[in-house]
C-alpha cells in the first residue's frame, strides 16, 4: 500500500488554489491541508523531516507544481472492441495519463455498438484490468434499442456513464432519426441523455452542394460549410427544446457555435437539468487552421471560426459550458491521407488536455479553480461519478502535478496514441503533466507510462 505525502505544491480544487499538503494513503486521499490550516505546520514540519506523522511516507516535494485531481473525460473514443488498429483502452488509457486524464467514459459507437447489455457487458470485461485510468461507458441509442436501453438502467445502471444519442450520423452508424424513438430517449429519468446534434438532411446538402462546386477534389476548408453551423444549430434547438419540454437530463456534447452556447445558456433557465460540453479541439483551432492543417483536423462537428472560438472560451469560463471533454478520436495517419470524402472525421488530442486547458485558461483569465471545475469537478457531477473528481480527503487518490513552467515543443515521439501523430505535434505548450497518481498508485512519472501495470478502475455511476 503506497503512502505519500505531497508537499510544497499549489492544490487546486473548484473552491480554493494554495499552497497545500496532499496526503496519499493506499487508494485513497488522506488529506488535504491548506497553509492557512492549523495543522499545516505540524504537518509540514513532518513532511520535511520523515519524523512523526508521515515517518515511513515517500515525501515528494513538489514545490512550484500544480496539484489538480486527476480529469474525468466523459467523451472518448478508445475504438476497442472491432477498431483496434486504430486505438485501443490499453493505449489510449496510457495517452490519457499523459493528459492529466485519470478516468474516461468511452462512447458506444464502436464495432460492434454498445447498444444492449450484452455489448456493455462484454466491453466492461475487455477493459477489466487493462486500462492506465479508471474506466467507463456509455451506451448507446438507436431506432430500435429504447426497451434495451431501459432495462439496462434498471439493471445495471450504476455501470452505465449515460445514454449517448447521435442525431447526425458519425462514425458508427447509430443515428436516431425517429421522432418517437427520441422522445423515449429524452424521457429517461435519473440518467444523462448525451446529444451530438448535427441535422443529417443539411449535411446531405452541404455535402451535394461541394460536390457539384468540386467534384471529388473538396478541400479541407470547406468542411464547416458542408457540415455547417446551421446544422449544429438546428439540431441541438431540437434537443434542448425536447429537452425543456420533458425535463430531460441532457448534455450537449462538444459544442462548436458561439449560436449553441447563447442557447444552452438560455435554455438553463428553463430546465436546469441541462448541461454541455466543448472540447479543447474548438478552444484552439479554428477554421484559419484548415490550410495548414487540412484532414489532420477534420472532425465533427466541424472546426468553426475564431469568433466562435473566443466565444467558446467564455462560455466555459463563465459557466455556460459546464466542462471539457477530448472527444478523442484517433484514426491511423494513413487513413487520414487522400480526398475529403474518405477521410474520416476525429482527432487523437486526449494526451494534451490539462497543458491545453491551463494555457486556454491564462490566455483568457480564468482562474486555476473554475480549470479543475470544468477538468473534474462537474463530470463527476453531471455523470455521478462515485468518490472521484474533487481533490479531498477521502476520494480516490487520482492525482496529477503539473509542472506550469516545463515548456516544450510536441514531437511525434511523445505520442502515446496507438495512431502516432496528432494534430498538436509542433504546438508549443507551457507546462507537462510531471506525475500522476491512479487510485493511489504512481502509473505516469518523470520517465513518462508505468506500463508494468494498469491501475485503471471501473467508475461506479450513483
Ligand atoms: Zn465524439
Amino acid at each position: 500500500m503506497g503512502r505519500y505525502v505531497l508537499y510544497g505544491g499549489t492544490a487546486v480544487t473548484g473552491k480554493r488554489s494554495g499552497i497545500a499538503l496532499v496526503v496519499i494513503e493506499g487508494e485513497r486521499i488522506g488529506k488535504v491541508i491548506f497553509e492557512d490550516d492549523a495543522s499545516y505546520a505540524g504537518a509540514m514540519g513532518s513532511a520535511l523531516s520523515g519524523k512523526g506523522e508521515y515517518e515511513g511516507f515517500e515525501r515528494i516535494c513538489v514545490a512550484g507544481k500544480y496539484i489538480f485531481a486527476g480529469g474525468i473525460d466523459a467523451h472518448v473514443h478508445f475504438r476497442e472492441p472491432g477498431l483496434t488498429q486504430k486505438a485501443d483502452l490499453e493505449t489510449e488509457s496510457g495517452a490519457a495519463l499523459a493528459g492529466g486524464v485519470t478516468s474516461f467514459i468511452d462512447m458506444p459507437n464502436t464495432t460492434p455498438a454498445t447498444v444492449s447489455a450484452k455489448a456493455l457487458s462484454e466491453k466492461l470485461e475487455l477493459a477489466a484490468g487493462r486500462c492506465h485510468a479508471n474506466y467507463g461507458f456509455h451506451i448507446g441509442a438507436n431506432n430500435r434499442n429504447s426497451k434495451e436501453v431501459l432495462s439496462v438502467l434498471e439493471n445495471m445502471g450504476h455501470r452505465v456513464g449515460g445514454v449517448k444519442v447521435f442525431m447526425g450520423s458519425s462514425t458508427g452508424g447509430m443515428l436516431v432519426d425517429s421522432g418517437d424513438a427520441l422522445e423515449e430517449f429524452f424521457r429517461i429519468k435519473g440518467k444523462t441523455v448525451l446529444v451530438h446534434c448535427e441535422d443529417e438532411s443539411l449535411i446531405r446538402k452541404g455535402l451535394e452542394t461541394a460536390r457539384e462546386k468540386w467534384g471529388e477534389d473538396i478541400p479541407f476548408e470547406a468542411h464547416p460549410q458542408i457540415r455547417s453551423r446551421k446544422a449544429c444549430i438546428l439540431s441541438s434547438m431540437k434537443a434542448l427544446e425536447t429537452a425543456m419540454r420533458l425535463g430531460t437530463k441532457l448534455h450537449l456534447c462538444h459544442v462548436s457555435t458561439h449560436e449553441e452556447a447563447e442557447m444552452v445558456r438560455a435554455a438553463k433557465l428553463n430546465n436546469p437539468l441541462i448541461t454541455a460540453e466543448t472540447s479543447v479541439n474548438y478552444l484552439h483551432f479554428c477554421d484559419e487552421d484548415y490550410a495548414r492543417l487540412g484532414s489532420r483536423i477534420k472532425c465533427n462537428p466541424a472546426i468553426k471560426t475564431a469568433g466562435d472560438r473566443q466565444a467558446l472560451r467564455e462560455a466555459l469560463a463563465c459557466g455556460v459550458i459546464d466542462c471539457l471533454a477530448s472527444d478523442h478520436a484517433p484514426h491511423l495517419a494513413q487513413e487520414k491521407q487522400g480526398k475529403y470524402g474518405k477521410v474520416p472525421s476525429g482527432i487523437p488530442s486526449i494526451q494534451f488536455t490539462l497543458a491545453l486547458l491551463l494555457q486556454i485558461a491564462e490566455e483568457t483569465g480564468m482562474p486555476l479553480t473554475r480549470a479543475a471545475e470544468v477538468f473534474s469537478e462537474k463530470p463527476a457531477e453531471i455523470f455521478k461519478v462515485r468518490d472521484r473528481g474533487v481533490l479531498k480527503a477521502g476520494n480516490y487518490a487520482d492525482i496529477v502535478v503539473f509542472d506550469p513552467e516545463a515548456e516544450h515543443e510536441v514531437t511525434d515521439g511523445e505520442v502515446l496514441s496507438k495512431c502516432g501523430w496528432s494534430p498538436y505535434v509542433g504546438e508549443k505548450m507551457k507546462g507537462k503533466v510531471e506525475r500522476v497518481f491512479v487510485n493511489g498508485e504512481e502509473a505516469f512519472g518523470k520517465d513518462g507510462l508505468h506500463r508494468e501495470r494498469n491501475y485503471g478502475q471501473e467508475l461506479i455511476f450513483e
